[in-house]
């Protein structure tokens, strides 16, 4: 069989390049082995952000009273939060399944590996082997959780995102190795159902790719609501053999055990290079990555990578992005290179973290002479009104030419407000440009607006 592109896994970054693929008039197929969706949809960024809604959801029960109503007692049985979020998870892959068939791509399910002249082997569930050939191949087989040596993943005791995204019943203590985005995001929705929460965190910020002042902001909003941080430390070994999890971490001040029923190891991930024909057909790989060129192509022609298997940041967003880059210069299209300096970033804990551009520390290093500005969520109407003023808003302008050179907020929605940096940073949009946008009132995107003014001394509501 013949296609034009095939596709190898359907997670964002795959399932989009097949749909781009399939309204420029390719034939295209695309092979999965697990669930349409990937990753993303079924085993991250989906489901997690179901749990934090439920978390959320118990959370304002809880605060009933803080709302003008009566007390009440919430409660829950685990499994049916786990259930839900499963139950969202499904329904994505579903959506998949239709999106495949309204755009006629042709569904392989089973195992595949690339071979030589572009063509690639699938092995079913029956172990049953196909061969399929195209024009291009484009590789998406993701990723998987990270292992340390020193930190084997049981799945019982010693966990990853899997098993924390389906656990059959709510430990009473986790331990959450790593403090990414990931790590922060479980940490935040076990803690709000009531398990004891102890991050423990390599470097000295949690969150340690965000702005320092965004970090230390999270980091006293988390412990505040109950979760312990520990931060320039690291778990040496683990200890299974008793009841739950013993580990041995090391901080500054010598070496101490924390024992809880369970561990989470969320210190990054593992890109899916291994048994899929890589070698056999010669393409290059550096650090556990695929190389590519700036049109994703590989070290051989005909074949392509994109998503979490490729050095780039390991998000949804930039995978779809990738995919339809790729496609669209396949198809000879007049396409624009990614710019991977205006990818937004976002953490969906509570409160959440929203970034895009230049931190202030990294715009000092690069030379930038800059204008901050920063508004906190206390002075705003609409999250006083909502109860949300914990975090506000920094921009960072270049001070020559104005250039909004970093966006960073913390605080209840901003994963939402985050896109308006994205669009105005992309648009060339100067500082003056953004005060002199009008936001709608009450919204806490009007925090925006007045971070702007802050760093021209012009803002009005402080
Ligand atoms: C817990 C968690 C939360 C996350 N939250 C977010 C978030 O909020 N926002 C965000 O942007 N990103 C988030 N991410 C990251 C995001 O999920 C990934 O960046 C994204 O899924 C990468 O897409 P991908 O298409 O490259 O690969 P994947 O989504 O990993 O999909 C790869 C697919 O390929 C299939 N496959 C692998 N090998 C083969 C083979 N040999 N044959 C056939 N099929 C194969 C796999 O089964 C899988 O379905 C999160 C990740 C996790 C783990």
């Amino acid at each position: 069989m013949n296609y034009d592109i095939i596709v190898i896994g359907s997670g964002p970054g795959g399932y989009v390049t097949a749909i781009r693929a399939a309204q420029l008039g390719f034939k295209t197929a695309i092979i999965e082995k697990e669930n349409l969706g990937g990753i993303c949809l079924n085993w991250g960024c989906i489901p997690t952000k179901a749990l934090l809604k439920s978390a959320q959801v118990f959370h304002y029960i809880n605060h009933a009273e803080d709302y003008g109503l009566n007390k009440v007692e919430p409660s829950f049985e685990f499994p049916n939060v786990i259930q839900r979020s499963r139950g969202v998870a499904n329904k994505m892959s579903k959506g998949i399944e239709f999106l495949m068939k309204k755009n006629k791509i042709d569904v392989i399910l089973g195992t595949a590996k690339i071979l030589k002249d572009k063509k690639v082997s699938v092995t079913d569930k029956d172990g049953k082997i196909t061969e399929y050939a195209g024009s291009n191949i484009i590789i998406a087989t993701g990723a998987r959780s990270r292992e340390l040596p020193n930190l084997p993943q049981d799945g019982k005791k010693v966990i990853g995102y899997r098993q924390a995204l389906s656990l059959p019943e709510q430990p009473k203590s986790m331990i959450v190795v790593g403090s990414g985005a990931i790590g922060v995001e479980f940490a935040d929705f076990y803690n709000t159902m009531g398990t004891k929460v102890t991050v423990v965190e390599f470097m000295p910020n949690i969150v340690p790719v965000e702005d320092e002042e965004i970090s230390k902001h999270l980091e006293k909003s988390l412990k505040k609501s109950g979760i312990e941080i520990m931060t320039n430390a690291s778990v040496e070994s683990v200890d299974t053999s008793g009841e739950g999890v013993k580990a041995n971490v090391k901080t500054a001040n010598g070496n101490i055990t924390l024992e809880a029923d369970i561990l989470l190891s969320a210190v990054g991930i593992a890109a899916n290079i291994e048994n899929i024909g890589l070698e056999e057909v010669g393409i290059q790989t550096d650090k556990g990555r695929v190389l590519v060129n700036e049109w994703y192509e590989t070290s051989v022609p005909g074949y392509y990578a994109i998503g979490d298997l490729i050095p780039t940041q390991a998000l949804a967003h930039v995978a779809s992005a990738e995919g339809i880059t790729c496609v669209e210069k396949i198809k000879g299209l007049h396409v624009e290179k990614i710019d991977y300096g205006n990818i937004p970033g976002c953490t969906y804990c509570h409160p959440e973290v929203a970034s895009v551009g230049l931190t202030e520390k990294q715009a000092k290093e690069k030379g930038y002479e800059i204008k901050v500005g920063k508004f906190p969520l206390s002075a705003s109407g609409k999250a006083t009104a909502n109860g949300n003023t914990d975090g506000f808003i920094k921009v960072i302008f270049d001070a020559k030419y104005g250039e909004w050179l970093g966006c960073h907020m913390i605080g209840e929605g901003v994963t939402d407000m985050v896109a308006e940096a994205v669009v105005a940073r992309k648009l060339e949009t100067t500082g003056h440009e953004i005060i002199k946008s009008i936001h709608p009132h009450p919204t806490v995107s009007e925090a925006i607006m007045e971070a702007a003014a802050a760093a021209y001394g012009e803002v009005i509501h402080i």
